[in-house]
């Protein structure tokens, strides 16, 4: 990469650059970036922090990083440059796009849209519905997959309710398909792991449930991408969505993948540059504009080319090290976690499907007499654990599970319940690809110690969160 090589040999170089291989393949944790940071405690000195919050934004691998750090100094203009380095960045650009179709084994027809995030390629595929069509959603989903759809003119959104097994979710979309008909465009809209329990969704079934009445399925991958292989052939969905930042490539970017036909037949997402082919005058004073039928025709605008070379390196991590290797050791982990949180009796592990069900690594929880966030704010104070409490942006889900009426938490460090009521919000542990067997552990025993014997610090509510107080002495 330090030679200025010609325009061929130098996408040679970033490819290279992304093919060594990926550390992996083994049952230690993948390198990330972050993993020796240290964060002070508030009970005095220093410790590396515990990342366990992957499913809000996972950190970044060192391998994508370095792919970055590679392709830095030849950053251009995508689409437009007759220059040398916007040539080389618009190779890097579309050899993102044929490696994140082939990491999702996307058919020959299918497109691959960048976006900014889950939220955007779902809000864009929204956009992208035939005038008329039925969507069928879970009322369990996170609200990036929940809401696009009535936001839409001419859309008719039905919300299931929360299945309580894999099999009756795909009655259930059976029962409503079937009721339903006739129906022109119909489009059914599932997670494929759940942000709030981690626990897997039946998407091939649905996929089949849908497809045999004529509905087409989104697949919101957001949660699974990181942990699991998606085939979109294999898995038979017509899209799938998902975000870089969960993935190992905090750039900015997201993908929409699937069907064409919808996409190319809809109004551009967003009007602009790119994504026109030609515009001209018309007679009247007005414009005519001949849109893009590929993938550009959703991506006005100059493209955020790292973000997407982060994906594609991602992607390409990922592959390499093995998903056999990286599920076995995310299972071995989230054994090991569960067995700990099992050895506090107080901590009430949510889940819609039993406590069985085959799940990722994002486990939340609740623990008796304890307000999440002020227990949150322990762990992240007193152990340099970082997790995430609240609601998740999938209230209606939370909401059943907690059994209750989630409201803002009150006052932290006064109980969240009295015992035998319902919790009002809950915690959320999560990881992946990078984290260490440590991690676990020294959450496992965090959560054991603070149950056991209650923060060591005061804490109280600034700005809606809950903080340590610094005015105060450790007890
Ligand atoms: N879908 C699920 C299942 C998620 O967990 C999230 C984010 O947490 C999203 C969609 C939205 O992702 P983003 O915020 O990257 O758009």
């Amino acid at each position: 990469m330090s030679a200025r090589p010609a325009a061929p040999a130098a996408s040679a170089a970033l490819s290279a650059a992304s093919a060594d291989p990926a550390p992996g393949a083994t049952d230690g944790p993948l390198p990330v970036l972050g993993r020796d940071v240290l964060v002070p405690l508030v009970t005095g000195g220093e410790v590396t922090y515990a990342a366990l919050d992957y499913a809000a934004s996972a950190p970044a691998l060192q391998r994508v990083w370095d792919d970055v750090a590679a392709y830095a100094p030849y950053y251009g203009s995508v689409h437009r440059g007759a220059g040398y380095l916007s040539q080389l960045s618009t190779d890097l650009f579309e050899n993102s796009r044929a490696a994140v179709a082939r990491f999702l084994g996307c058919r020959d027809e299918d497109q691959v849209v960048f976006t900014r995030s889950t939220t955007d390629s779902l809000n864009l595929l929204a956009s992208a519905l035939p005038h008329g069509t039925r969507v069928f959603v879970f009322e369990t989903e996170h609200h990036a997959s929940l809401l696009p759809w009535q936001q839409r003119a001419g859309v008719d959104v039905t919300y299931l309710g929360a299945p309580r097994a894999p099999e009756q979710a795909v009655e259930a979309l059976e029962r409503a398909l079937a009721a339903r008909e006739p129906y022109g465009p119909a489009l059914v809209c599932v997670t494929g792991a759940s942000n709030v329990t981690g626990e897997l969704w039946p998407v091939r079934e649905l996929a089949a449930a849908a497809h045999a009445r004529g509905a087409r399925i989104v697949l919101d991958a957001a949660q699974l991408v990181p942990h699991h292989p998606v085939d979109i052939g294999a898995l038979d969905v017509d899209w799938v969505a998902f975000s870089g930042h969960k993935l190992y490539a905090p750039f900015g970017s997201g993908v929409l993948a699937g069907r064409a036909d919808w996409l190319r037949d809809a109004e551009p997402y967003l009007a602009g540059g790119g994504a026109s082919r030609t515009v001209s005058r018309r007679a009247d004073g007005g414009v005519d504009v001949d849109w893009h039928t590929t993938a550009a025709r959703h991506e006005a605008g100059s493209p955020n080319v790292i973000g997407v070379h982060a994906i594609a390196s991602a992607c390409k991590a990922l592959t390499e090290a093995g998903f056999d290797a990286l599920v076995a050791r995310e299972q071995r982990l989230l054994a090991r976690l569960r067995e700990g949180l099992a050895r506090v009796p107080e901590v009430k592990v949510l889940s819609l499907f039993g406590e069985d069900a085959p799940r990722v690594g994002v486990i939340s929880f609740v623990v008796e007499g304890w307000n999440s966030s002020h227990f949150a704010a322990a762990l992240s104070a007193e152990y340099g654990i970082g997790v995430r409490d609240g609601l998740f942006c999938a209230h209606p889900l939370v909401r059943t599970l907690l059994g209750g009426e989630p409201e803002p938490p009150g006052e932290c460090g006064a109980p969240d319940a009295a015992p035998g009521e319902p919790s009002l919000n809950a915690i959320r542990v999560s990881f992946g690809a990078g984290t260490p067997d440590e991690h676990i552990d020294r959450f496992a025993d965090a959560v054991q110690q603070l149950v056991r014997d209650g923060a060591r610090w005061s804490y109280r509510t600034e700005d809606g969160r809950c903080v340590p107080d610094r005015g105060t002495t450790v007890a």
